[in-house]
């Protein structure tokens, strides 16, 4: 088996993946808050987990994936942590509650209808589904479990109904994110948070908050109603689905603090053993150079892409032309340029076989081992690619060509092997091809009679159709103009 290579956040370096099952790689992804719409910046995290899945696939490993769905809300403006964060909101809500008030529905039913969206979101830009989906509403047993496990440990204490994570108690705390305590507590020592004054420290985070009378999504627990805080539904819903020890947890560079150091304390805090191997984040989809978030300003779904004529996939194929660790700023223009550089990858394929070539070499061998590197090379799916376009442009022949494609295509998930629908325009592609052969037919008659002039005549003619034609020693040969 070849070597895959993945930058672990939690060592800062590029390691060799070894996975604890060589029979099966667990995953897991934090998935979505189910209140709104997601926007192509989360997707473009969930794309990231969707590649590292294919990738292992592609090798051979069989991958057992998780995502969660968040769908009672947290309290996601703690202000604690929103500085530490460098974010400015303070007011604190829990935003499935919030959106429930608003629409005169249940929490259960927004969080059902915007799962569906998350979904058919995911579908439409071919990310492989989960294994399972699990539900936070559904682990509160687990959660409180957990919890109850870490006040015995003497890793977290209980304060008029609210139960906090010491985090002092715990001495691996900022190893994911360099958050080490020294340098929190002087970032910290400014802020004073009325509202979690029985904390005993401003560091420690919530594992279950005391619920106010009005709060619609309250839970019994060993201290009084109340509900989860925002971190320990992902270490009891992943430790439940993956055991104690996986091999990948995913999320997008946001991610690594507060969220995944507390997973991490959580986790290790309770089990005593290490939790997970690679931590893997995504590079933000930026908007104007900030991160794209509801928050900070604009945002766009699959449907907006949809709506303005767009194939999902080429936003796809726009994400795999950046590395995923790299921030990706999305505009419309770079969108429309995936798009046109995705249809020449499918007038390609549907072009294939269709007699136009005049190549002969069968060895993909080559390529294969090319893309195989990139791939396993921390995911380089810009070089990748890279070397896609570089056989479609090679003197191997169509057949071998074709079946090196839907192979990589197992890795790139756009489509290829349905080219021909793919790409609208085909029909009038098709008519094109009908027509460049009756051309073909003319140039042939012409240069016969050594009519040369009418010969170049329809040479222009066929390139301004987009095709180059080359006379051979085996008569014309036609070559797609890529630009
Ligand atoms: P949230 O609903 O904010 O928890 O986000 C769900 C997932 O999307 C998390 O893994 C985030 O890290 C990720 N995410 C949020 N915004 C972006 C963005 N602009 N670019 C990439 N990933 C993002
Ligand atoms: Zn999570």
């Amino acid at each position: 088996m070849a070597d895959i290579f993945l930058t672990n956040t939690l060592t800062r370096k590029k390691e060799k993946f070894k996975p604890i099952n060589r029979k099966e790689v667990k995953i897991y992804t934090c998935g979505p808050t189910v209140y709104r719409d997601i926007h192509i910046g989360n997707l473009r995290s969930y794309l990231m987990a969707d590649i590292l899945k294919r990738v292992l696939l592609y090798n051979g490993f069989s991958v057992k994936h998780i995502k969660n769905i968040t769908d009672v809300g947290h309290m996601r403006s703690d202000p604690t942590t929103s500085r530490l964060r460098g974010a400015s909101e303070t007011a604190a809500f829990d935003p499935v509650i919030a959106e429930a008030l608003k629409k005169g529905k249940t929490p259960h039913e927004i969080a059902k209808e915007y799962t569906k969206k998350f979904r058919d979101d995911e579908k439409a830009l071919n990310i492989l589904p989960a294994d399972n989906f699990p539900k936070a509403t559904e682990h509160i047993t687990e959660m409180i479990e957990l919890t109850k496990g870490l006040i015995e440990k003497g890793l977290a204490y209980e304060t008029n109904g609210t139960v906090y994570y010491n985090v002092k108690k715990f001495k691996n705390y900022g190893q994911l994110s360099g958050n080490t305590l020294d340098k929190m507590d002087k970032l910290l020592e400014a802020v004073r948070v009325s509202s979690e004054s029985d904390k005993k420290k401003s560091v420690d985070f919530a594992l279950w908050k005391k619920a106010d009378e009005g709060h619609i999504l309250q839970w019994d627990s060993p201290w009084g109603k109340g509900y989860p805080g925002w971190h320990i539904e992902c270490s009891a819903m992943s430790m439940k689905h993956l055991g104690d020890h996986f091999d990948i947890h995913t999320g997008g560079e946001d991610n690594i603090f507060p969220h995944h150091e507390n997973e991490i304390a959580q986790s290790e805090g309770s089990t005593g053993k290490p939790f997970v191997n690679i931590w893997l984040h995504g590079g933000w989809l930026l908007i104007d150079s900030k991160k794209m978030a509801r928050r900070e300003g604009e945002t766009f779904t699959i449907s907006e892409i949809v709506e303005k004529g767009y194939n999902p996939l080429s936003f796809r194929y726009l994400t795999l032309m950046a590395h995923y660790r790299s921030r990706l700023n999305f505009s419309w223009d770079s969108l429309k340029q995936a798009e046109t550089t995705l249809n020449n990858l499918y007038r390609w394929v549907s072009g294939l076989g269709q007699g136009f070539g005049d190549k002969n070499k069968k060895d993909t061998s080559d390529f294969e081992q090319n893309f195989l590197e990139a791939i396993n090379d921390d995911m380089d799916m810009p070089k990748a690619l890279d070397i896609v376009w570089q056989l479609t442009k090679s003197d191997v022949d169509d057949d071998s060509k074709l079946k090196s494609l839907l192979k990589f295509d197992k890795v790139l998930g756009l489509d290829i092997q349905n080219a021909e629908q793919m790409e609208v325009k085909n029909i009038s592609d098709r008519i094109t091809k009908i027509e460049i052969e009756k051309l073909l037919k003319e140039r042939k008659s012409a240069r016969e009679k050594d009519d040369f002039k009418l010969s170049d005549k329809i040479r222009d003619e066929i390139k301004a159709k987009g095709y180059e034609v080359v006379d051979s020693k085996d008569g014309q040969k036609l070559k797609r103009i890529i630009n």
